[in-house]
């Protein structure tokens, strides 16, 4: 029984290796300029040979797919185009839209699946604009973890997501149901992340990751788009903090943490925190904490430009969150320059869905005008994102034995950043999908 069983599984396993062996697919792409490597040297007239889903070969010139002893390759010509590694965006919410002219009870008469199959052609959009990985940090986690698994199979076009499922956060915080009578709350009932003291909060990063989660997104602080007065300072204890990010190391995951006020993003650093999203409140105390810690930030600028246009422009603007939007969004920008001006590692992240999805490369136009060198704001959505991922050997640049996600434009982003706001061509782990 056990030999038949055995033999049964050779044979298949067999077969499946000569399957992949024979049915290699091979694509040449010819770039005219091109960014190749971690460190993004330019170079002109290359050829990229892709083989299956990942970079095999490399070469300088226009190599015909005879010098690579192959006669089935698809030759892909980009030679008037700039060639660079798909974009990267690590804060986005792919399973919603912020919709001025929307009902926002609309939630309480949908499905998941509603979400779920709404969300699609936020992901095929995401992924024309050239964002062949995303980390999506706060959607439901009956939602997004289908709609990755869909990505997986092929069955939806979408970019390769990270997510983090439900967020984690305290009671009355910023990812818990706001401004709704006490038993319609009840009724709904608490989402899997909300947690209160140590203990608890060691259950909800658990509870998360089991249903799949990537990373563990948590609110140290308030956050300007919930329904509360209650501010942007910190709303998960010091201990809370320890516990949940302890949790989550040991558990090989990082920890995302939305934190606006100066109080929390210090609570959330010196907790071992691996990135703050936002960081609108930054002081020198806060620069040598991420310094010392090697943490990163990640500005979402867009987020903070287009709340502040719905403030003035939506009369039916809660006045709890527009009263925060005026607050905090001009400091964002502000605090932003005072990371890169002292060096703190940055990634890149948009908060779309706050924004429409598919004009993620907004953020680098607010990138550059805020001081950021083109080449750096297009490190920050390649190789330092990826680093982040904690994907640095399998995404983030063009070498050989990466994952061929690569994208063009028709004129150089480092002349003119607003290049990557038109993408032309979008390959995803050796696929076409533009
Ligand atoms: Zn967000």
């Amino acid at each position: 029984m056990k030999i038949t069983l055995f033999t049964t599984l050779t044979a298949i396993a067999l077969t499946l290796i000569s399957t992949s062996t024979f049915a290699q697919q091979h694509k040449i792409i010819h770039a005219g300029s091109v960014l190749l490597g971690a460190e993004q040297q330019l170079k002109t007239a290359q050829t990229l040979l892709i083989t299956d889903d990942k970079i095999a070969a490399i070469k300088a010139g226009y190599v015909s797919q005879d010098a690579f002893g192959l006669s089935d390759a698809q030759v892909i010509d980009l030679k008037n185009q700039f060639v660079l590694p798909g974009l990267i965006d690590m804060h986005v919410h792919v399973t919603f839209e912020r919709d001025a002219s929307v009902n926002r009870h609309r939630w309480t008469t949908e499905y998941e699946a509603d979400q779920a199959l709404r969300s699609i052609k936020y992901l095929e959009r995401t992924l024309a604009a050239g964002f062949t990985s995303v980390r999506d940090l706060g959607s439901d986690h009956q939602v997004i973890f289908p709609l990755k698994r869909a990505i997986e199979r092929n069955d939806i076009a979408g970019p390769r997501i990270f997510a983090a499922g439900n967020t984690v956060s305290p009671t009355g915080g910023h990812a818990d149901l706001h401004g709704y009578r006490a038993d319609i709350s009840a009724g709904v009932g608490a989402s899997l992340g909300i947690c209160n003291g140590a203990d608890d909060c060691r259950r909800a990063v658990r509870e998360v990751i089991k249903s799949g989660a990537d990373v563990i997104k948590i609110t140290a602080t308030g956050g300007v788009l919930s329904n509360t007065a209650a501010g942007v300072n910190q709303q998960l204890s010091d201990e809370e903090l320890h516990a949940i990010v302890d949790t989550a190391h040991n558990l090989g995951r990082k920890v995302a943490a939305h934190a606006h006020g100066t109080q929390g993003i210090k609570a959330a650093l010196r907790a071992g925190v691996d990135s703050i999203e936002h960081g609108s409140y930054l002081d020198k105390e806060t620069i040598r904490l991420f310094n010392n810690s090697g943490a990163y930030l990640v500005p979402t600028l867009l987020a903070g430009a287009t709340v502040s246009e719905e403030a003035s422009s939506n009369p039916n603007m809660p006045i709890a969150i527009v009263n925060k939007v005026r607050e905090v969004a001009p400091k964002m920008q502000a605090s932003f320059q005072l990371a890169l001006q002292n060096n703190v590692n940055i990634a890149f992240g948009t908060d779309s869905g706050v924004s429409r999805h598919g004009l993620n490369a907004n953020e680098f136009t607010l990138l550059v005008s805020n001081g950021m060198s083109e080449a750096q704001a297009i490190k920050s959505a390649t190789v330092h994102a990826a680093k982040l991922l904690g994907q640095e050997a399998r995404l983030g640049d063009l070498s050989v034995g990466k994952q061929a996600d690569i994208i063009s434009v028709a004129m150089s982003p480092l002349q003119n950043i607003d290049a990557l706001k038109d993408v032309q061509f979008v390959m995803k782990a050796g696929q076409v999908y533009q």
